[in-house]
């Protein structure tokens, strides 16, 4: 989400005249756009921040602003606590990027992180000049979920919906410009409902999957509350809809999901599973995971070790547990020390290795269909693209491929990528 916002200030930027700088020491303007989510990330900003400061002495006319969910969290806060700071930008405030800029020229100092303001994407398409193959487009902003760990609602705000017709409009602009594969992003894309004529989310997949030019559509993030069998049936059906769904777990103990506020049961959650593999054998399946929850006991850790092994995942992001401003879990008992959290991340990064290569090996001797991105980053002659599931495919072959979609036949299965070599459509039909 936080590059779609970027992608988006970009835009913005160019429009006021401004373009990439090579160095930072050659910018006119330096934003760090921010996360929340957790501490770390926090960190890094002041961190990044004092760096600038230098700079800043050198050459005191470089604007620099904060922007994202550091911002919306901090506002003023940040900017008494770093004086070489120009502005703060919320979340909900991007469109008024220009304003914000025309003032620090001005040599004015402001923190805008009003929730009012109707949200950027509201008011007008902004799309790259030069989009990517792939792109993202936010199709709801904000979250209402209140999971108990978690800084999202207070510094995004309300879910709220952006018009169906507004994402289509935006993807097919991207595609008249090249892209072939859209991301739609929401916190919980299983509660989208179309402002204007009240339809879910699996009905918008179908929309943008038959926008001329768009082959692939692909989805993040599925919450295991709300999926819907529509969901799934586009999943299996629409063949654009990549047969990829990112369904975040984060615990695999009944009493840690309800202390998180998720809405399901392990049991629940094992069973959408169920349903949609069912549907779509083939599925790829991705989970978040937070180890060291508080209150989060040995056995409770082992249950969440067995969940990822018997639901068997394609990708996992995997986080230690931690304490969020304004949220209930900062304030709940039982805390995990350092320590135990950073051993139970290492053993289930260990077990999720083990899962991923054991998954990707058991795709030797199938045909994939690729959308090659270009030019491998490790082995010359070589050509990396994603697969339908969306593991990274490696293969031997041309730059000219870059953009095409092809099949290919695997024949190694690695951690983290498939290799093989491209097949004629026929041949592929074969195996
Ligand atoms: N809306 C998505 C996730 C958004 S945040 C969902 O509900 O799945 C991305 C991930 O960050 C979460 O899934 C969670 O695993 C992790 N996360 C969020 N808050 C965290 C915290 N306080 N400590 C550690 N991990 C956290
Ligand atoms: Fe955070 Fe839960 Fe909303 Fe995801 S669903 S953004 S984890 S509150």
């Amino acid at each position: 989400m936080n590059e779609y916002d970027s992608a988006r200030m970009a835009c913005l930027l160019e429009e006021m005249g401004y373009g990439p700088a090579a160095t930072q020491l050659d910018a006119d303007v330096i934003l760090l756009n921010t996360c929340s989510v957790r501490e770390l990330a926090e960190h890094k900003v002041y961190s990044a921040l004092g760096a600038l400061r230098k700079l800043k002495l050198r050459k005191p006319k470089t604007i620099i602003g904060v922007c994202g969910c550091v911002a919306q969290q901090e506002g003023k806060r940040m900017l008494r606590r770093v004086p070489h700071l120009n502005f703060v930008l919320g979340t909900a405030a991007l469109d008024r990027l220009p304003e914000m800029i025309m003032d620090a020229r001005q040599g004015l100092r402001r923190a805008e992180t009003a929730f009012k303001q109707p949200l950027l994407q509201d008011r007008r398409i902004i799309v790259p000049e030069k989009p990517g193959l792939q792109a993202h487009i936010t199709v709801m902003t904000g979250c209402d979920n209140f999971c108990s760990y978690c800084v999202v609602p207070y510094v995004r705000g309300r879910e709220k919906s952006r018009s169906a017709a507004e994402i289509v409009a935006e993807a097919e602009i991207l595609a008249g410009r090249g892209t072939r594969e859209i991301m739609l992003l929401g916190q919980n894309v299983d509660s989208y409902r179309d402002p204007d004529q009240g339809f879910g989310f699996a009905r918008l997949l179908e929309k943008v999957a038959a926008v001329d030019s768009v082959w692939r559509v692909r989805f993040m993030t599925s919450h295991p509350k709300d999926m819907s069998p529509e969901l799934v049936e586009a999943v299996a059906g629409v063949p654009e809809v990549m047969e990829q769904v990112h369904l975040p777990v984060q615990s695999g103990n009944d009493e840690i999901l309800s202390a998180m506020n998720r809405g399901y049961t392990r049991a629940a959650y094992l069973a959408k599973v169920e349903a949609l593999r069912k549907a779509v054998p083939e599925v790829s399946l991705g989970s978040d995971l937070i180890v060291g929850f508080p209150g989060e006991r040995e056995e409770a850790f082992r249950e969440t070790l067995g969940i990822v092994r018997e639901v068997g995942y394609d990708m996992l992001f995997c986080f230690m547990y931690s304490d969020r401003p304004l949220t209930k879990a900062r304030n709940m008992d039982g805390k995990i020390d350092d320590e135990t959290k950073a051993r139970r991340l290492q053993e289930l990064l260990d077990l999720y290795r083990e899962i991923a290569a054991s998954r990707n090996k058991a795709l030797v001797g199938s045909t994939q269909e690729v959308l090659v991105e270009g030019p491998a980053k490790k082995g010359a002659g070589m050509v990396s693209g994603r697969a339908r599931g969306g593991q990274a495919v490696n293969f031997p072959g041309g730059p000219e491929l870059a953009g095409s979609l092809v099949r290919v036949k695997i024949n190694k299965g690695r951690t983290n990528s498939l290799v093989g070599r491209q097949v004629s459509a026929a041949e592929g039909d074969e195996s």
